[in-house]
Formats: C-alpha cells, structure tokens, sequence
C-alpha cells in the first residue's frame, strides 16, 4: 500500500464523500419529506376557543402560556419598569410600552378566541431612530426580560438577499421558533427586534441603485406582512436532519411553515444623514429659535421625519410604510450619563462594584469623580457607549493589580482620574503590607542560601526592604529575579572585604540597592588598610 493510499480516509459504500455530496443528499431527502408533508391538510382547523395549542403541553410553554394570560400591566406599568434601567427616552418608553401591551392584549384575545386570528388586526410595528449608544436595545432587551411572548434579536447588517452569504431574513422568523422552544402556537405571537435597520437602505452611487439593500427590505417587509415562512431552511442541515430523522423513526411531522401575521416587529438605527435630508426639506427654522445644537437638533430634525424622507434615505415606501409607529430617541448629554452611573439598575458601575467585590474589594466614588467621568464620557460622543470606553480605561489596571493584593477597599476621587497610574502605585504600596513581609522572607531566603553558599550574610534594612518593593511594583519583576540581577557576583567583592578585615557581615542599605556596584566599590577601598 502506498502512503497517498494510506491517507486517504475510508468511503463507507454508497456514503457521500465529500460536504457537497452530503449536502446533496440532505436536499434529496428533504424534497422526498416535503412531499410527504404536502399530503397534510396545509392548516389544521383552530381548536374550540380556549383550548390549550396541542403541542402546548409541555411544561414550558404551559408557563409561557400562563404568564401571557396573567399579564395585566397598564402601559403606564411597563413604563415604570422600564424608568428602573433606561434613563431618560420618554417618548420611547412611552410608545414601547403601549406597543407592547396592545400585542398581549391581542395574543390574549387570540389564545381565548381563535377566530380573532382571521380579524383584520392591523400591527403597530415600531421604528426606533437615534444616535449609538442612547439605549435603543437596551429599551428592548429590558422590556423582552419583561414579556412572556418569545423575543429575538437580529442584525441588519447580517441579512443578504439571498441568503448565501450571512443569513436570511426568514432566519429571525425560524429563531423566533427557536425562542419559543420549537412551539409554533407560541413564535406565532412573538416580538422581532431588528437592529442596525439603516444599514439595509440601498444607496445610490453613481447613478445606480444598490439593489442588494432593496432586496432585504423586500424579503423582510413581506415577514412583517403576512407570509408563511418555511421553518426548514435550506442552509439549515442540522435542523433537516432533525425532520428526517423524525420521519424515519415514524413520528409526525413538526408544523412545516409559520405564519407572520401576529409577529411584532420592532425595528431600529442610527439613521445618521437622515437629519440632513430632513433640514434639506424643511429649512433650518423649521426647529424654532430656540433649536438645540448639535446632536440635539438632529434628533430635533429626526422628530419631523416624514415617509418622502425615508424614500430619499433609501428604503422602499411598502417597507417604512409597515412601520407607522415611528419614535426618537434623544441624544444623552453629561446628566443623563451622571444618572446612569448613579441610579440606573442595569448600570455599568455596578457591574464594575460588583466585579471588584468578586475578589472582596469595595470601593466608591466621589461625586465629583462621577461628574468627570460623565464628563469625559460625554466628549467620546459614542452615548453611553462612552462610560463603558472610559471606566475601562481606568479601572483596566486597578482590575489586574489589586485582586492579588490585600486591599479590601478604595475610593475613586479626582485625582485617581488625574493620575490613575500613580493612584494605582500609592494603593499597591499600602496594600503591599503582606506583600512586604513576603518581600521580606523572600529576602530572608535569599541572605540564607547566599550565607549558606559563601559564609558571608547579608543583612537588608528597612530602607533596603522598601527600595527593593518599589523596584519590583515598578517593574514588575520578583524578588528572587531583582536579588539575582543586582547582587550578581557580588561575593566576590564582599570576600576580599572579608579578607582585607575580616567582616562576614554586611548591612545591604537603599544605596546599594540603587547601585550596588558603586557601594561595592567604595566598601573594597574602604576595607584597605590607609597608609598614612
Ligand atoms: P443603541 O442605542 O446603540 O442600541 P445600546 O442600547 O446598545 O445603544 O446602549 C449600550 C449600553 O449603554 C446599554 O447596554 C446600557 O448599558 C447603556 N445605556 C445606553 N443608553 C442608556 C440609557 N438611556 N439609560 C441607561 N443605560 C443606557
């Protein structure tokens, strides 16, 4: 046998050899599993009112079930759930919030009367317009903790036309299913946020109209239509041999498509040239004398957004034409970052106190710290975004150092913020006290092998003790590296010493720390007897 013979990996008969083959196959599979689907009746008949959705018989659903049937807050409610995490987006809350609580009034009508299913119930879906960083997901991942209906989140910019590369739109739809652990009865009614809306504008360049954007806006505005989306996809392999693998073992079929009638979908972006195209409409006074500045007055601007501006944006007019709820969301200025800090639940801050107390390190900050760190934020110009940029950069070293000390608490002031570098240091210091008396027996160690190996001692004052910490926090170097760099053959010097005046004993002092070979030096001359 030769080795090319030897390499190559052994084809079971009639198995595909090759990721196309397979591929192939699965295709062929599937097509036999969807003629056997087509035998069944497209859609079952609704149940009576008020029976439970058969495959609903699962503990988790009965649960999701419940809780949607129990859900009786007021948008007023949601809102002041919502006030506990985002700080300011009134508006957004707002309209959220009712957008919310209408769809649960309306899976709630649906579960209790099926027929309300086949009413002409006209969605509010919902476009949310701001800068980055101001909450626009966050809003959404804090009202999904919230419902019960299944939620996804997807990126725009990951959706193609096609599907070959990045994914389908139809992609949310079957995630949905996914979310609601494969219950159709239950994704039927979910909520779809869809971030990064404004990358999917086809934009005209040179004459000529992108028409891959168009085509994601055309496949998605049909799911926020009303479409039946195949719930195996054909890029999905495994979710194919799943199907087969069921039929094989003689089960019934899944529910093969989901209707997306019901879905709610939410949709966002930064829409950054919108406010031009806005101001180039209605002329820069259409905002009052009193207008904003800067980012303010584009979100004033964005608040004027009509549907002619969103065509001269690049989306089709059936698509911003599914999305009549439409709201902004403010820029965040040095106030509205203070108040993150200081009181939202979600905050930042409290992921850092509570990542420091992970190691049993307290600490607090001034008020005037917080102000300047907001301050600071503010001018990254990334919203919120900004905080996270800049406690990184403060904390990043504090993160690493302080767990392997004995500091148990700290405060941040504005100095920290000045210097964090030298705060940092001034910290080490104190909370080396362990430190230094492990600093100290590892010197201990050092003077014992080195009397041990050349019958002289080596005796390390307190001054001595503490240049040799300050060497090692500054360059990072241990105690036994630092003794082996500077006291390198310094037996040598110390044995004529010994020799010249019979010393076996030496006090190692700051001095010869900083330079050990000069204080050597004028130690040997010293050890010569004068002649007068
Ligand atoms: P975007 O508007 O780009 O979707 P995000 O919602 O993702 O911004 O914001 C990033 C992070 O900043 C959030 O996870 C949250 O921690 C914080 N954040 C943003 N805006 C607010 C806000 N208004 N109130 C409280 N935290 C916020």
């Amino acid at each position: 046998m030769d080795d090319t013979e030897k390499k190559q990996p052994k084809t079971e008969p009639g198995a595909p050899d090759s990721a196309e083959a397979l591929q192939d196959q699965l295709r062929d599979l599937l097509k036999q599993a969807n003629m056997a689907f087509a035998s069944e009746p497209p859609h079952a008949p609704h149940p009576p009112p008020g029976t439970p959705p058969a495959a609903a018989e699962d503990d988790e659903t009965r649960k999701t079930l419940d809780k949607i049937r129990a859900f009786h807050s007021t948008p007023r409610e949601v809102r002041e759930h919502l006030d506990r995490f985002v700080i300011g987006q009134g508006e957004a809350k707002k309209v959220l919030s009712v957008a919310v609580c209408d769809h649960f009034n309306h899976v709630r009508q649906c579960l209790d009367d099926p027929a309300v299913l086949d009413s002409d119930y006209i969605k509010q879906n919902v476009i949310l317009l701001g800068p980055t960083g101001v909450g626009k997901t966050y809003l959404m991942r804090c009202l999904s903790r919230l419902i019960g209906v299944p939620f996804v989140k997807a990126d725009a910019t990951k959706f193609s036309e096609t599907g070959y590369v990045g994914c389908d739109a139809e992609d949310v739809v079957r995630d949905l299913v996914k979310a609601a652990n494969g219950n159709t009865d239950l994704a039927r009614y979910g909520i779809v946020y869809i971030d990064e809306i404004d990358k999917i504008a086809s934009q005209t360049t040179a004459g000529t109209r992108d028409v891959s954007g168009r085509g994601v806006q055309i496949n998605l505005l049909k799911l926020m239509e009303d479409t039946d989306v195949n719930l195996f996809s054909q890029s999905d392999l495994i979710g194919q041999m799943q199907a087969m693998m069921e039929m094989q073992k003689g089960r019934p079929p899944g529910k093969r498509t989901l209707n997306t009638r019901h879905i709610l979908f939410i949709v966002s972006g930064a829409f950054d040239s919108l406010p031009d195209i806005i101001r180039r409409r209605v002329g820069n006074t259409a905002i009052g004398f009193n207008a904003h500045k800067g980012e303010h007055a584009e979100a004033d601007f964005l608040r004027l957004v009509q549907t002619p501006d969103f065509i001269a944006y690049g989306f089709e007019p059936e698509f911003i034409g599914r999305l009549p709820v439409r709201v902004v969301c403010d820029p965040l200025n040095v106030d509205d970052l203070e108040a993150i800090l200081t009181t939202s639940e979600g905050s930042i801050l409290k992921q850092y106190k509570s990542d420091f107390r992970g190691y049993g390190i307290e600490f607090s900050l001034s008020r005037e710290a917080i102000r300047e760190i907001a301050e600071r934020a503010t001018a990254e110009k990334t919203g919120a975004r900004g905080l996270m940029t800049i406690l990184e950069r403060l904390f990043r070293e504090f993160k690493y150092e302080l767990p392997s000390t004995s500091i148990v608490s700290f405060e941040v002031t504005t100095d920290t913020l000045a210097n964090p570098r030298q705060a940092l240091n001034r910290l080490l210091k104190q909370g080396y006290s362990l430190h230094m008396e492990n600093l100290k027996a590892e010197l201990d160690r050092f003077s014992e092998g080195f009397a041990q190996e050349h019958g002289l001692t080596l005796v390390f004052d307190s001054e001595a003790v503490s240049a040799m910490l300050d060497v090692s926090i500054g360059t990072g170097k241990s105690i036994p590296e630092l003794c082996s760099e500077k006291f390198a053959d310094i037996q040598h010097g110390l044995k004529l010493i010994a020799r010249n005046t019979n010393q076996t004993s030496f006090i190692i002092t700051r001095a010869v720390v900083e330079t050990p070979d000069k204080e050597l030096s004028r130690w040997i001359v010293e050890s010569y007897p004068r002649h007068a």
